[in-house]
């Protein structure tokens, strides 16, 4: 097909997904079902992905008033973290563009702050202020305006001007940017942060054990029961799952990959994930998931190892204080680290090359197992 193709998923994808939301819809927003073991479920329609949340040991009640106000936080988080929406953040967009300084309330502040912390932590390779090179690649939109792809001159003119999170400057609840090309985009850690708003919701509601699971990017609370949590890595070229992992209580799980949002043009992917060096999207790396307890930072390290690619993985993730690091590249070959290779199961049959390492002590590879 000529031009651009704009795709979030396969034509089985969509299916699912439409599926899901049908049933999402006949239950409503906020139906709940409780089921024989003590569990109380529910699905939430938030940012465009459907949030299951599983609340286990709570009197059903607390469960519903608790998952109320999730379901109030998200809706503020939707409009307030927004790229491209009308909302709090757009507002600072418009503001930093026009030269002006804003002030914002503690919803969005922390943010802010994290973002300037993981664009540190990760040599500038998750770098939230490159909201104009994400948009000239099309994804500001559910649908791109034009089927064109940014020509080299226009992503040269945008990596020409330079925006990172050091040239914001906050001060107190003000802030102010030293370079009017900053735009934000928090695309690449905020369903982290809203799943670990989420979590502090639910603890305060009492509620101690409970996974909240945004399409396999996920938070637990609390331990299963008799046994972990555990979670599937979605196979980056397929629609199961390539490997399950045990999670400990309070972990999250985030996974980063090409094949979540991308347009296709002229027989070439263009993935939403951009090398803010190049202002190319990235092209290395099929998909990466983190473990942490800190699902922010485990959301952001995903997005930043996708940049970081096969060779400088483990550099970023150390510099990010993340260990458990599970990679694919572009070959099918799955890079592991060590303490993420103890939760590791590999689901049907195991990918043919299997990096263990480098191990975090020497910095060596490990045997290729
Ligand atoms: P994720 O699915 O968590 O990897 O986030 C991808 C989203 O992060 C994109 O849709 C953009 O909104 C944003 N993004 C793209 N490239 C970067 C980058 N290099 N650093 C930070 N955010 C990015
Ligand atoms: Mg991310």
């Amino acid at each position: 097909m000529p031009g651009a193709r704009y795709k979030a998923m396969t034509a089985k994808g969509m299916l699912r997904w439409i599926f899901g939301f049908s049933i999402v819809a006949l239950l409503f927003f906020l139906a709940t079902i409780r089921n024989p073991d003590s569990q109380v479920r529910t699905t939430l329609n938030v940012f465009g992905t459907l949030v299951e949340i599983i609340i286990r040991d709570a009197d059903e009640a607390t469960a519903h008033k608790a998952i109320s106000a999730v379901s109030a936080h998200f809706r503020r988080m939707h409009r307030d973290w927004h790229a491209w929406e009308q909302g709090e953040l757009h507002a600072v967009n418009q503001a930093v563009a026009a030269g002006r300084s804003e002030t914002v309330s503690p919803f969005l502040l922390p943010l802010i702050h994290e973002a300037k912390q993981f664009h540190r932590l990760s040599d500038g390779l998750f770098n939230p202020a490159i909201g104009a090179l994400v948009a000239a690649w099309g994804f500001h939109a559910d649908e791109p305006a034009s089927e064109a792809i940014p020509t080299p001159g226009a992503i040269q003119e945008l990596l020409s001007q330079n925006p990172t999170m050091d040239d914001l400057i906050v001060d107190g609840t003000r802030i102010a940017s030293r370079n009017r090309s900053v735009q934000l985009d928090f695309g690449g850690f905020a369903k982290g942060a809203a799943l670990d708003r989420a979590r502090e919701v639910l603890e305060s509601f009492g509620i101690g054990n409970a996974v909240l699971n945004a399409g396999g990017d996920l938070v637990v609370l609390g331990d299963h029961g008799d046994r972990r949590w555990r979670a599937g890595i979605r196979h980056p070229l397929d629609w199961g799952i390539i490997a399950s992992v045990d999670l400990n209580a309070g972990e999250g799980l985030f996974t980063s990959g090409n094949y979540e949002r991308f347009r296709d043009h002229e027989g070439r992917r263009y993935t939403h994930i951009i090398d803010p060096r190049s202002g190319m999207p990235i092209d290395r790396i099929l998909s990466v998931s983190v473990i942490h307890p800190e699902g922010a930072l485990a959301d952001a390290a995903a997005t930043a190892l996708c940049v970081a690619g096969p060779s400088d993985w483990s550099r970023i993730a150390r510099r990010m204080g993340v260990t458990h690091v599970f990679l694919v590249d572009k070959s099918g070959t799955v890079y592991v680290s060590p303490e993420m290779r103890e939760r590791v199961t590999f689901v049907g049959t195991p990918p043919e090359t299997i990096v263990v390492g480098p191990r975090w002590d020497t910095g060596a590879p490990g045997p290729a197992k």
